[in-house]
């Protein structure tokens, strides 16, 4: 039998005045994993990682921590790490009393903590930085700080809220390696929530969409790219939104990697947009617009009329709720 999840919402509901945020929402973390919950803004994801880390009451349902019932647990005796966008860390304090503040808060002993604070400093690169106040770090630092302190707890799993997006592109790299730091460290499971499907597909071993406080799909990255459950879940995950041509029936989806010059539909080039070796290729068409992507080289001009084809494998088809029909 497999290991039960580490973490289980089940049906969880929370409202916020008379205004449901969640509706019913199940998710279940594996032990191990990093699962991303990607959605949009106000999708409802720090209401989520709340709710699990008990700092959120909930309407109905239940929060489940290795099996045990944890719904009515305060949030101090529930075994999770949550890391906060704004990382709230104390900001007269240096690096090591941040990342050791809440063990000795719990009541673990000064010279225990002091020792593992010094080992979790080297995993995350901030044994140089041990005495220095944390409003004196760079974004970058503070966010290390801030994962170290979560790992001094040795919680049952992390939660960690937007942890990268305040962050540059090229700190964002960095980070998504201390990321994976935390998750192979003690083998506790990361929730990652993040407003970014390219975040999304490039960390998670599953991602889990979220839209108006429902998960509308569970998967790998690689199943949710390719078999999107609805045509929300096709638009909003990807580098590009996935074209929807409409249909008596419902739409006709294609990813713009899988359109190409052919001979199935009139197209004008409105737009040509650089993308490194490619282009990516705005166009208009009586079934709604398509967006392609083309070697720059062969990219056309704008105000061009062309044609525009696929193979039939590449189709996705959903009906007119905009639910996916078939594979
Ligand atoms: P996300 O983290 O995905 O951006 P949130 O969980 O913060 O979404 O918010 C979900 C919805 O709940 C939003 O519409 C937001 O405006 C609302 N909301 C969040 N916190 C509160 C609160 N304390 N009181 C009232 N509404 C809230
Ligand atoms: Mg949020």
């Amino acid at each position: 039998m497999p290991a039960p999840p580490t973490l289980e919402l089940r049906d969880v509901v929370v409202s916020h005045g008379r205004r449901r945020v969640l509706h019913a929402l199940r998710l279940d973390v594996r032990p191990g994993e990093l699962l991303v919950v990607v959605g949009p803004s106000g999708s409802g994801k720090t209401t989520m990682l709340r709710a699990a880390a008990g700092l959120e009451p909930v309407d109905s349902g239940r929060v489940l921590i290795d099996g045990d019932d944890v719904t009515g647990t305060p949030p101090g005796d529930r075994d999770l790490a949550m890391v906060f966008a704004d990382l709230a860390l104390l900001p007269h304090l240096d690096v090591a009393a941040n990342i050791g503040f809440g063990e000795l808060a719990r009541g673990a002993r000064r010279r225990e903590v002091r020792a593992r604070v010094k080992e979790v400093a080297a995993d995350f690169a901030l044994t140089d930085l041990l005495r220095r106040r944390v409003t004196r770090l760079s974004g970058g630092e503070q966010q290390r700080v801030a994962l170290a302190r979560a790992v001094l707890r040795r919680p049952a799993a992390y939660l960690l809220d937007e942890p990268l997006s305040h962050l540059d592109p090229v700190l964002r790299e960095e980070a998504r390696t201390q990321v994976q730091v935390l998750r192979e460290r003690d083998g506790a499971p990361v929730v990652l929530v993040t407003h970014d499907p390219h975040e999304a597909l490039a960390m998670a071993d599953r991602v889990a969409v979220l839209r108006e406080g429902r998960i509308v799909q569970v998967g790998t990255p690689e199943e949710v790219y390719s078999s999107p459950a609805d045509t929300f879940v096709a638009r909003f995950v990807g580098p590009l939104p996935m074209n929807l041509l409409t249909r008596e029936d419902g739409h006709v989806g294609v990813r713009p990697e899988h359109v190409r010059l052919g001979d199935d539909l009139d197209a004008r080039i409105e737009r040509v947009e650089h993308a490194g070796t490619e282009a990516v290729v705005h166009t208009t068409t009586e079934r709604g617009p398509v967006v392609l992507r083309l070697p720059w080289g062969e990219r056309p001009a704008v105000g061009d009329r062309v044609r525009l084809g696929w193979s039939r494998e590449h189709l996705h088809a959903f009906d007119r709720d905009g639910r996916r029909l078939s594979r």
